[in-house]
């Protein structure tokens, strides 16, 4: 068998030292490398495209490539020096699953399928080697799916956050919302809503500026959490509007947890730093009450029509109260 020589001397080093033909014989790599290509690809040429067929495997000699999963967006991962890719569709005969660029320009070794499946029945090295990298595939795609769950669940959490206060947001609610009738139905336990809506906010945005506005709502927000059981479950409903769903709890019961929250707003000092008097920085809500009794044909819009109505009322009879 014949040395390689010249040109081809590094190239056959590449091959006795990557990981999927290190320990193989030599004789026998000697043999394949005789029969194999080269080829050069330009940087962002493409080598192998994902939905195509694919019968060969290919060696990095020099450069790097970029594998794409599509869908994903982003490279998935990164073959250098000594690596391979397209072995994948090479044992499962399927075709190729990811797109695969060159990130520079770079030259891999062509080995086409017979040639890996002779060299593979020749010495078991070869499978041996070939099973490792797929271990080290599958180990590295259960770290991304491991990381894009994690930051799947992320984004999740973060869409039922609103961004200002802090607090969970409509989206959450009309979801904790649902499940909490489905409850009241089968415990046989009430359901009360709160529906709460700042006091002649327009005025305070007039008069402080929007940012101040804004400053105001995380105030009363924190207000309305701090006077709450952890079991209760506190949103902004939208704009200057609140909604807490109280499980459990009764009409009566909902009225002077209601009565609560409002005196607490209305005896805080909200952060409207402000040298006019004091009446000016006083801030209060009005909040209608509304309960869903078990056995009552009731519905999360119907709920929510009647603590409107509520609130409503509240607000005509002067603000600053609590209507059920
Ligand atoms: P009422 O007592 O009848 O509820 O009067 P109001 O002024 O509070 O009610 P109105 O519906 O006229 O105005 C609500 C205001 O709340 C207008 C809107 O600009 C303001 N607002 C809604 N969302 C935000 C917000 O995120 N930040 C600020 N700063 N203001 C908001
Ligand atoms: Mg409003
Ligand atoms: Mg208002």
């Amino acid at each position: 068998m014949p040395e390689p020589t010249g040109d081809t001397a590094p190239a056959f080093a590449t091959l006795i030292g990557s990981p999927l033909f290190a320990g193989a014989p030599e004789p026998l790599l000697l043999s394949m490398f005789s029969g194999c290509e080269t080829r050069d690809l330009a940087r962002g040429e493409r080598l192998l495209t994902s939905g195509a067929t694919n019968d060969a495997l290919y060696v990095v000699l020099s450069g790097s490539l970029s594998v794409h999963v599509p869908g994903t967006g982003r490279a998935h991962v990164s073959v250098g020096h000594g690596e391979c890719v397209g072995e994948l569709s090479l044992i499962d005969g399927f075709q190729v699953s990811a797109d695969v660029i060159a990130e520079q320009d770079s030259t891999v070794v062509v080995v086409e399928r017979e040639q890996l499946w002779r060299l593979v029945e020749a010495t078991s090295q070869v499978a041996r080697n070939l099973l490792r990298i797929l271990a080290g595939r599958v180990r590295h795609d259960d770290r991304v799916l491991g990381e894009s769950d994690r930051l799947q669940r992320q984004y999740e959490e973060a869409a039922t956050v609103d961004t200002l206060t802090g607090l969970r947001n409509r989206r959450w609610l009309d979801d904790a919302f649902a499940r909490q009738l489905e409850r009241t139905t089968r415990t046989g336990r009430p359901l009360s809503l709160l529906m709460i809506d700042a006091d002649h906010f327009k005025r305070i945005n007039d008069e402080h500026g929007h940012l101040v506005g804004d400053g105001v709502l995380v105030h009363i927000g924190r207000r309305l959490a701090t006077c709450l059981r952890p079991q209760d479950l506190l949103a902004r409903f939208g704009g200057e509007e609140f909604a807490v769903l109280l499980p459990g709890v009764g009409s009566e019961a909902a009225q002077t947890v209601a009565e609560r929250l409002r005196i607490a707003v209305a005896t805080s000092a909200p952060p409207i730093a402000d040298p006019r008097c004091d009446a000016d920085r006083r801030v209060t809500v009005s909040i209608g009450v509304a309960t869903a009794d078990p056995g009552e044909p009731v519905t999360v819009p119907s709920l929510i029509e009647h603590a409107d109505r509520a609130l409503y009322r509240a607000k005509h009879s002067g603000r600053n109260r609590v209507c059920a």
